[in-house]
């Protein structure tokens, strides 16, 4: 069971500090071994899934806690008696009835987020030729209605209208987003971001006084920001196993995403980490690398396992393009 209040305490090894030059930062109250997790974060939204280009699923995962559904007796061919789907839309699995319940009582709600994704799945079928529906960006953008704004389906009132958007820019704007001063002049993502906005819309069943365009926006750089890939790092690659005479391999599969304002706001770039993100489920921790010493600032690579390897020039392009900074880091300073 998931206690989303649950808030592990990072008291005790780390602290939040300010520094002139790099503003919030954590740093160690006393010398610290690697292998130590310093932060355990859970999500304020998930979302299960993985975009439709991808070549993962998250089809055996319950969608509310991420546990593995697994099947008592591999030799039957469907899984499908051993996840309980939700009962209206058929998008969202569960691992157990009691999973299901808590989703409907959180935020899949039948007149609500459970309605919009049922009509995503029609809506792509009736016009192909727009940004799909049911993707995850559609659907997280909806959860977050759901989940944050507490948008039912059933509001009437302008009054309960305007309360789903306070919500959820409440919420937001523990997180943080930095909208590009040029991105009203970027055809490209201006296009992309108001087809979005209007899209949820539509699946929402909602006018402009619940998902207003401005709103929509913000809450699109805030889940870029803040939004991590959760995986399944064990898992058994059946594929690999076929063709390696049943040598059992595993590998990190994507599950989902979770938005976790804390971490993301928290742990500072270099391009030679001490610390590095990793998930059990649905939590979103941060483990040492390294032994680090008392009053040492912990730091984490925000670039992907591929781009890691660049040279200092496009390993900095790279992050200034994505993050919006000059990277100052040991590393690159070492290399200048
Ligand atoms: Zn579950
Ligand atoms: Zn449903
Ligand atoms: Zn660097």
């Amino acid at each position: 069971m998931i206690d989303d209040d649950d808030d592990v305490n990072d008291d005790v090894v780390v602290m939040i500090s300010w520094c002139e030059r790099k503003g919030r930062r954590v740093t160690t109250r006393k010398e610290t071994k690697s292998g130590t997790i310093v932060s355990d974060e859970a999500p304020l939204v998930w979302l299960a899934g993985c975009e439709k280009d991808d070549d993962d699923d998250a089809d055996e995962y319950c969608h509310r806690c991420f546990e593995k559904i697994t099947k008592p007796n591999a030799s039957l061919k469907s899984s499908s008696s051993f996840v309980v789907e939700c009962e209206y839309c058929n998008v969202e699995k569960y691992c157990s009835v009691d999973c299901r319940r808590l989703a409907a009582s959180e935020y899949h709600r039948k007149s609500g987020e459970c309605f919009a994704f049922e009509t995503g799945k029609d809506a792509e079928k009736s016009d192909p030729t727009r940004y799909p529906f049911d993707d995850v960006p559609n659907r997280f953008a909806i959860r977050a209605y759901a989940k944050l704004g507490g948008w039912t389906g059933l509001e009437k009132t302008l009054e309960e209208k305007k309360k789903v958007s306070e919500n959820l820019r409440k919420h937001l704007n523990e997180c943080v987003a930095h909208v590009p001063n040029d991105y009203h002049h970027d055809d490209n993502k201006k296009n992309f971001l108001s087809t979005l906005c209007s899209n949820t819309r539509a699946l929402m069943g909602a006018d402009e006084e619940i998902v207003k365009e401005e709103d929509f926006v913000r809450a699109a750089w805030a889940m870029r920001a803040n939004a991590h890939t959760l995986y399944d790092y064990n898992y058994d690659d059946d594929d690999n196993n076929n063709n390696n005479n049943n040598k059992k391999k595993r590998r990190r599969k994507k599950i989902g995403v979770g938005l976790f304002p804390e971490v993301s706001r928290s742990y500072n770039h270099s391009c030679e980490p001490n610390a590095f993100f990793e998930n059990v489920r649905l939590r979103l921790r941060v483990r040492l690398i390294k032994d680090v010493a008392s009053g040492e600032e912990i730091t984490i690579s925000y670039l992907n396992d591929d781009e890691k390897g660049e040279k200092r020039q496009h390993r900095r392009e790279l992050l200034k393009k994505q993050y919006n900074f000059d990277c100052e880091c040991a590393k690159c300073e070492r290399e200048k």
